[in-house]
């Protein structure tokens, strides 16, 4: 059945406002966005309105319990000027997966499919073509209950908006290993794109940036002896040039989708690839050897964040320089290849509009 969308454009775009060569990462949003509702047990009234602000309850449920998750990904245009999303359907099943976790209501993942396809259409002129640059896409859902009370909302809404973002080259980060804080715990929701995973890291990572660290890296909440992620990032530890180690998907940390990707892309070239619980101490040990070759985080943002110096009980690790890391410039130049189409690939990762 083809979903109809109602589709009221705004009669002012605000295009020609945007400074693409300046863009400032996550404070310009594209013309549209999408909206639909979660009504007496259906998802209804599907509509692409104008950007803007909505109205809610003071005492929306959302805010005050919590019932909150979201999405990242990113659009791009191919040299012919045709958009291409990365992997969008992965992302669908992720929401739903967050949505289960949380007493959430899925959405239908052509529903889904169909409010991004037709809005990142529609604002296809905001998707900027310098390298490096993208339109990001925010789908979010959260709980619009009128009721004060902790039990799980019955209405909800899910909206997409769109960003253009430049080029993000971030220098490498030094991260901080934490002891104190913990992100996740087995049980809880660490797999899931939750809003509240990500307040509770607001006071952590301010105390470890008072400390000179741009990040932290979470460690398991039992023993704080492993290592499980870091920001919004998933991180891989690269030993000689060789063999390639993440934190494998235990429930607490986030299965990215850019972590995925990497996984299957080394595999394909013949990396030795190990999804297994890392020890903070091996890590310490491969630093002090100088074996730990290349260490990166990998999320939508920033494809791969190289991480220049691991803090560790006050002492901080330097890695080598960024122009030396085999497998974080293969990955991103890889990556970023497939979804501006410029690499072909068999995977189907790469969607054309
Ligand atoms: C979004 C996110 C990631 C990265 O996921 P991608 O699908 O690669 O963008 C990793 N960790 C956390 C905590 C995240 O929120």
């Amino acid at each position: 059945m083809a979903i109809s969308i109602k589709i009221s454009k705004t009669t002012q775009s605000r295009i020609h406002l945007c400074d693409f060569e300046n863009i400032e990462f996550g404070k310009i949003f594209s013309d549209h966005m999408f909206r639909v509702d979660y009504t007496d047990g259906k998802w209804q009234n599907p509509e692409i309105i104008p950007y803007g602000p909505i109205s809610i309850a003071p005492s929306l449920s959302a805010i005050h319990y919590g019932q909150s998750i979201f999405e990242g990904m990113k659009a791009f245009k191919n040299d012919a000027g045709g958009a291409l999303l990365f992997r969008p359907r992965d992302n669908a099943r992720r929401l739903n997966v967050s949505a289960r976790r949380m007493g959430m209501p899925e959405i239908p993942e052509e529903l889904y499919m169909a409010g991004l396809t037709q809005l990142v259409q529609l604002d296809k002129d905001w998707i900027p073509t310098k390298e490096g640059s993208a339109l990001y896409l925010r789908p979010f859902m959260f709980a619009t209950d009128d009721f004060v009370g902790v039990r799980p909302s019955v209405n909800y809404s899910f909206m997409i908006f769109c960003c253009p973002v430049n080029s993000y080259y971030p220098k490498p980060i030094k991260v901080k290993i934490e002891e104190k804080y913990v992100r996740a715990s087995s049980g809880m929701a660490g797999f899931a794109k939750a809003a509240g995973n990500y307040g509770i890291s607001m006071l952590p990572s301010y105390e470890a940036k008072k400390e000179g660290y741009d990040q932290i890296i979470w460690t398991d909440g039992n023993s704080h002896e492993y290592v499980e992620e870091s920001g919004t990032t998933n991180l891989f530890f690269v030993v000689n040039d060789q063999l390639v180690l993440t934190p494998k998907l235990d429930g607490n940390i986030l299965a990215g989708i850019t972590r995925d990707t990497c996984i299957q892309l080394l595999k394909e070239k013949g990396y030795q690839v190990e999804e297994r619980k890392i020890g903070v101490q091996e890590i310490i040990d491969w630093c002090k050897a100088g074996e730990l070759t290349d260490c990166f985080g990998t999320g939508t943002a920033a494809i791969i964040a190289k991480i220049a110096a691991i803090g560790y009980q006050g002492n901080d690790y330097e890695l080598p320089e960024a122009e030396q890391r085999v497998v974080s410039n293969y990955l991103y130049n890889t990556i970023y290849g497939i979804q501006t189409g410029k690499i072909k690939e068999s995977h189907d990762w790469s969607m054309p509009l």
